[in-house]
């Protein structure tokens, strides 16, 4: 069998002028020519996050970042308010619990998304009481666009909430940077969170944080231990002591800075915009395409994101089949449904490779060839 078209919700198949930086000789992850490639890396990074703030490139998968911002900025013992409305949104209360972290859970049904005018309504309850236990609330936690149900959180809504309270805003971007625009400064984001291996089109390998002062500053104040590669606090150190040659702890996955470099610098040479309106009009394909077959997205249009479209099968589809069937026999792969919605849905990524026009439309055909096989007119 040929390598399937990957149109899954991550990771994305990269262009080739990204395979061929992966693919170049192993450098030291020290030295002038590494020093200039990871600059150019983090610059380039920094603009796609419109910050002025820092943005640091974390070896291991986008929740190991993840962990680094919630352990780092919230001292075991204390609080922090999780907005649950999905799969990744539990994953990360799972992080903030295993860290020693009090969630306060704000939950939505999977598909709708968490409102500004929700998160303020329990904030100013929970606050008080939070104080009151000693455990005070530090940081709202949130994952913008939620993978498991293509629903897009309104982020910088709850993240103008959230500064209301004076707490720091944590955000999973892991599946929207890159994808949509994420303004981190004038978002006023403390620390945001994506990887190469989703809507920016490279090899997975890292998380991608932007970093403002005021999580440095929240870091520095955190004495309880916490671990020492996943704490800010050393990766602090590192950019002050050994800035000029090595300004990270340990060894980096420089193929894959390699590969991340280029594919930022395909965005940024296009112009973001222009990247993001491929996600928006492979999207647009696809659920013109199915919705005539019966196919309904699961979030409110207005909330869905365009990286991913989770639909609803209709009626006599089975995810499973539909999926076995573009797989065996149009080497294409997409998605089924996590948690309660196995079973109900399909999810079609438009990241990487898959938003080129011919794979989405040949996408839209296959599956109508096989809802006309399934159910005959
Ligand atoms: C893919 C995804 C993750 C998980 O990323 P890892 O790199 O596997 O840790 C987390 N959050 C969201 C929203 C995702 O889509």
């Amino acid at each position: 069998m040929t390598d399937p078209r990957l149109m899954i919700p991550g990771p994305v198949e990269a262009e080739d002028d990204v395979l061929a930086a992966l693919g170049s000789q192993t450098m030291p992850h020290y030295g002038a020519a590494f020093m200039q490639l990871f600059n150019e890396t983090t610059t380039r990074l920094k603009r796609l996050f419109e910050t002025e703030g820092d943005a640091l490139m974390v070896p291991g998968p986008g929740t190991g970042a993840l962990e680094s911002a919630i352990s780092s900025l919230v001292p075991r013992g204390q609080s922090l308010v999780a907005l649950d409305n999905g799969f990744f949104g539990a994953r990360m209360i799972q992080v903030v619990e295993a860290c020693g972290i009090r969630p306060w859970v704000i939950t939505e049904p999977m598909g709708k998304p968490v409102m500004p005018e929700t998160l303020r309504a329990r904030l100013s309850e929970w606050l008080p009481q939070a104080e009151a236990e000693g455990a005070p609330i530090r940081a709202v936690a949130m994952v913008h666009h939620e993978t498991s149900t293509g629903v897009l959180n309104p982020i910088e809504g709850l993240a103008a909430v959230a500064r209301e309270f004076d707490l720091a805003v944590i955000v999973d971007a892991v599946a929207s940077g890159g994808g949509v625009r994420i303004p981190v400064d004038e978002w006023g984001l403390d620390i945001c969170v994506t990887v190469p291996n989703k809507c920016i089109g490279a090899p997975p390998a890292m998380g991608l944080m932007a970093v403002s002062e005021r999580a440095w500053q929240m870091a520095a104040a955190n004495d309880t231990p916490h671990g020492w590669f996943l704490n800010l606090n050393t990766w602090r150190w590192y950019m002050d002591n050994w800035g000029d040659w090595h300004p990270y702890p340990t060894t980096m996955p420089t193929n894959n800075i390699a590969a991340l470099n280029v594919a930022l610098a395909d965005i940024l040479a296009e112009g973001a915009e222009a990247h993001y309106a491929r996600f928006r009009e492979a999207a647009a394909t696809v659920r013109e395409g199915l919705a005539p077959l019966g196919f309904r997205l699961v979030p409110d249009e207005a909330y869905a994101a365009p990286m991913v479209s989770a639909l609803y099968v209709p009626e006599g589809v089975r995810p499973a089949a539909l999926q076995k069937y573009l797989l065996t026999e149009h080497d294409m792969m997409i998605s089924g449904g996590l948690g309660a919605l196995k079973g109900q849905i399909v999810r079609i990524g438009h990241m990487g490779r898959a938003n080129a026009p011919e794979a989405v439309e040949a996408l839209v055909s296959a599956v109508q060839a096989f809802v006309g096989e399934a159910s005959p007119a």
